[in-house]
């Protein structure tokens, strides 16, 4: 049996908002320098992208694909009636066709241009149905972000909730950048389902692709292997998560709708039973402070959950009511159906990680995201030292300190849990508190 690094769920240029070079030549190239051995293809369904992956995937056997050493997975992402995404992944080119023409009459952009990800007027159950019948799968993706997906706040709180009869045939969920198997496994209705922890890319970036994946066992990296690996049979699983830290997400933290500032509670110092109507506001945060931030917290939520809170900073700047929207981890607070997670015997570790280019960016003070002294120093780490995932994961400290002795630092921090992160939110990504 083998081990594979997967990144499950990217896209194409054929999606908005993605990057213009997003093709297999640098897909290709980004993983191996990754260390990344298995990719989703991305908006598959689209007319002009599966062309492409037609003419140059080539087939190495049934299901598998594979270009210049990076083996594929036909994959997309649908949104059904109810606005939840959906990760499909298919066996076969003809299963694709067939997909497309059934979803046809459901869909106004499947064939667009910019079809990428296309919107199918399906309830989800019955789409879980028909995807299944053509020997797919299929299973929500970055199931708590507070837009397009099926936790997300006056939503479903369960699986069984959304997809009704069709449950069973779901056999995964994608965590999505801000929630981690802790968070997740608050929740009884996903014990039966394996997690996937994929970077939905939108760039063919290293600090895009791969920021998060899977390390899972497998035969071959074919998709019948995949089913069974999901499915957890015949000693085919996912061994290992690697994400973000939830806070580094760009939803972890509440926000206002509007302003986009993020929602925190702090100690105050005054007695009193206050409960949380000081606060102040800077350019990203309402900080909310009280005596006991956490009841504080607790009670804010629920009024959150409620629609009852209105945005301070947008009520005192523009005299707009605009309402405060859960983040993802509040939402899991409020649908979570224990304290603690409860993690089943299936579960494999979920461990934190950042890309590499990030942690050289912030040990050299650079805030471009596409410095060439970042990108040069990227480079010549690998060539020294491994793909970046060794690196992240397994390669001694020691051996790291050798090259830099600052980004060894950092990195065993990250793998010791040992970094204070300020939360995303509200679309903004979260950041790494660094002492350097
Ligand atoms: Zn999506
Ligand atoms: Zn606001």
């Amino acid at each position: 049996m083998n081990s594979y690094n997967c990144d499950l769920h990217i896209h194409s240029h054929h999606s908005i908002g993605t990057s213009k070079n997003l093709n297999l030549d640098t897909i290709a190239q980004t993983s191996k320098k990754k260390g990344l051995h298995i990719l989703g293809t991305g908006d598959v369904l689209q007319p002009d992208w599966l062309k492409y992956l037609e003419k140059n995937l080539r087939q190495d056997r049934d299901g598998a694909f594979s270009y210049k050493g990076i083996n594929f997975i036909l994959q997309s992402e649908l949104e059904d009636q109810e606005s939840i995404h959906e990760l499909v992944f298919f066996p076969d080119f003809s299963t694709v066709r067939e997909v497309q023409k059934k979803l046809e009459p459901y869909s106004k952009n499947i064939l667009g241009e910019w079809g990428g990800r296309p919107r199918v007027n399906l309830p989800p159950p019955e789409l879980v149905d028909i995807i299944t019948d053509f020997g797919a799968m299929i299973g929500p993706a970055h199931a708590f972000t507070p837009f397009r997906a099926i936790f997300r706040q006056n939503k479903y709180a369960t699986l069984e909730q959304c997809y009704q009869d069709a449950v069973k045939k779901v056999k995964f969920l994608e965590l999505g950048l801000s929630a981690n198997t802790d968070l997740a496994d608050k929740l009884d209705s996903l014990k039966n389902v394996s997690f996937l922890s994929n970077s939905d890319a939108h760039s063919e970036s290293p600090r895009s692709l791969g920021r998060e994946f899977n390390k899972i066992k497998m035969e071959d990296p074919s998709f019948d292997e995949l089913v069974l690996a999901l499915e957890r049979k015949n000693q085919r699983k996912i061994e290992l998560n690697v994400g973000l830290n939830p806070k580094l997400g760009k939803y972890y933290n509440m926000f206002c709708n509007k302003c986009r500032r993020r929602v925190m509670f702090g100690k105050s110092e005054k007695t009193g039973d206050t409960l949380f109507n000081e606060y102040t506001i800077s350019e990203e945060f309402i900080k909310i402070v009280s005596e006991n931030p956490v009841n504080a917290r607790k009670e804010y939520i629920n009024n959150v959950s409620k629609g009852k809170i209105v945005c301070p900073a947008c009520k005192e700047k523009i005299n707009k009511n605009i309402k405060i929207k859960l983040g993802v981890s509040e939402r899991i607070d409020v649908i979570s159906t224990s304290d603690e997670p409860i993690h089943p015997n299936h579960r494999p570790p979920y461990i934190n990680a950042v890309p590499l280019i990030d942690i050289i960016r912030a040990v050299k003070k650079i805030k471009s995201t596409n410095s060439v002294t970042v990108l040069r120093f990227y480079d010549k780490m690998l060539n020294a030292l491994g793909t970046e995932f060794d690196i992240l994961i397994d390669i001694e400290i020691e051996e790291i300190k050798k090259f830099d002795e600052k980004i060894a630092t950092i990195i065993e921090a990250i793998r010791n849990n040992k970094v204070e992160y300020t939360p995303g939110g509200g679309g903004t990504y979260g950041q790494i508190q660094l002492e350097l």
